[in-house]
């Protein structure tokens, strides 16, 4: 008897995040047999969701993943992906992607915005601090306008958000995607943890399937349909690992950093995270109100140089503006294992720029400008790695016939602002292709 098990779908989803969670809730809900296979496990009901422990139990490497630069990857591998520690933020797709690219979903993320509900925090519950930066964003002539969240406070009786979202949300009131994993189970689509896709197979220039480990156990699953939404660094390898050696050449990353002043009075660490933002397209850059968590500050501090965790005790009066670089292609995920993410020299000016535009909004916000500082580079939203227009066409397909990707490596360019929406619209647009 063989060992390998054997299972059969007419689609295979490979990701639970917001790509893999979309495409297979609308698929399972128009009547495919949807097999979604996700290498994490749902963490929701486990008593550490949403504490630092958590966080160390659920990202790649124990958030301890970095580039050959040195830049430091949030990687959660859990069902939901990345809306499992993500800021709740939520942002329609750039105009380019319909106008540069002629991808066209605009009917899609509507149709999102409404069913959740999509809309700024009110007022109150923006942060008085967080609203302190926004105000003198807005004293400098920079338009700060609140941001839309995928938080919604009605759906909780106890509205509990701060820099500790990103650990994973406790309150209940911020969507993960995950939730839409339920929903596509709830229609049938069968769900598979701890099942890590190791490569696609095909044949004759089409699809047939994938092959990998469950629970370290091989398996061999075969679908005419095969989704990849293993997000910007579990896609590329797949499919260079399957034989698509373009994949994984160059990558985006929204490279982040925080700039942080210091107040007398109470900062924004326990307000939610990102309630106001500013977006400059013409240099490429967004700024948000944002602090890390308080645990992790002393951390990341302590990469910049050891002077920078000292001012730890001062969390509670951190002023907070996150910068987003709208970075280009460079560097990319190798199948070495090795990730690289180098900024180039444009990249290095424009972000100068922002910093010198965010001590400015500081200073006007009331921090001393002499211990104003930025933290080392991070990336949250690995992205770009499968781009729509060079390995995959309109409809995210690759040269393979019945092999698709839908999450963020399908991005052609830095969205440098909220992903997830753009992914869900994305993912719905894709389920419809795939069911006329
Ligand atoms: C701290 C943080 C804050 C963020 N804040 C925001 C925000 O406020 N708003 C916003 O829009 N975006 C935010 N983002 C970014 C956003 O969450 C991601 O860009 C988005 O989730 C990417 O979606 P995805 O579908 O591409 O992949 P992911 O969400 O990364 O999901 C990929 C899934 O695939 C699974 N997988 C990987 N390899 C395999 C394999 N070989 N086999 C099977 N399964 C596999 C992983 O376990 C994972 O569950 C944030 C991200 C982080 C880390």
């Amino acid at each position: 008897m063989s060992d390998t098990l054997t299972l059969q779908a007419d689609v295979i989803v490979v990701g639970s995040g917001p790509g893999g969670a979309t495409v297979s809730r609308q698929l399972a809900r128009g009547g495919k047999k949807v097999l979604l296979l996700e290498r994490g496990i749902d963490y929701r009901p486990k008593s550490y969701y949403g504490t630092y422990l958590g966080a160390l139990i659920y990202s790649d490497r124990a958030s301890l993943l970095f580039t050959q630069e040195g830049l430091n990857i949030v990687r959660p591998l859990m069902i939901g992906g990345a809306t499992s520690m993500y800021c709740g933020c939520a942002a329609p797709p750039p105009a380019w992607l319909k106008g540069k690219y002629f991808v066209d979903i605009d009917a899609e993320v509507s149709a999102a915005r409404e069913e959740l509900e999509l809309a700024p925090l009110p007022l109150e519950l923006c942060g008085q601090a967080s609203t302190r930066i926004a105000q003198a964003g807005q004293a400098l002539g920079y338009n700060w306008q609140p941001q839309m969240k995928f938080m919604k406070p009605s759906r909780v009786a106890k509205f509990d958000c701060g820099a500790k979202c990103m650990l994973g949300c406790r309150c209940g009131a911020k969507w993960n995607a995950a939730e839409w994993v339920d929903q596509a189970v709830e229609a049938s689509a069968e769900l598979r943890t701890r099942a890590r896709v190791e490569r696609v197979l095909h044949e004759d220039g089409h699809v047939t399937g994938v092959v990998g480990l469950i629970a370290g156990q091989p398996f061999t699953a075969h679908a005419d349909t095969v989704i990849l939404s293993a997000g910007g660094i579990g896609t590329p390898r797949i499919l260079q690992a399957s034989g698509l050696e373009g994949a994984g050449q160059g990558m985006t990353m929204d490279v982040t950093v925080m700039v942080y002043g210091f107040i007398k009075e109470r900062g924004i660490g326990n307000e939610p995270p990102m309630t106001w933002s500013w977006e400059n397209l013409e240099v490429g850059y967004m700024l948000s109100t944002l602090i890390d968590p308080w645990l992790l500050y002393p951390i990341i501090t302590a990469l910049k140089g050891l002077r920078y965790p000292l001012y730890w005790p001062k969390w509670n009066n951190i002023l907070g503006v996150m910068i987003k670089l709208k970075d280009e292609v460079s560097g990319g995920v190798f199948p070495n294992g090795k990730i690289s993410k180098p900024l180039t020299v444009d990249d290095r000016l424009r972000l100068k720029m922002a910093e010198k535009v965010c001590r400015d909004i500081l200073i006007e916000a009331g921090a001393r400008p002499d211990n104003i500082f930025m933290t080392p580079l991070r990336g949250t939203h690995p992205s770009g790695t499968v781009r729509i227009g060079e390995m995959l066409d309109q409809d995210l397909q690759t040269g393979i016939r019945g092999l698709y990707v839908c999450d963020a490596s399908t991005f052609p360019e830095a969205l440098a602002r909220p992903t997830v929406l753009t992914i869900i619209g994305l993912g719905m647009r894709l389920a419809k292709h795939l069911l006329v």
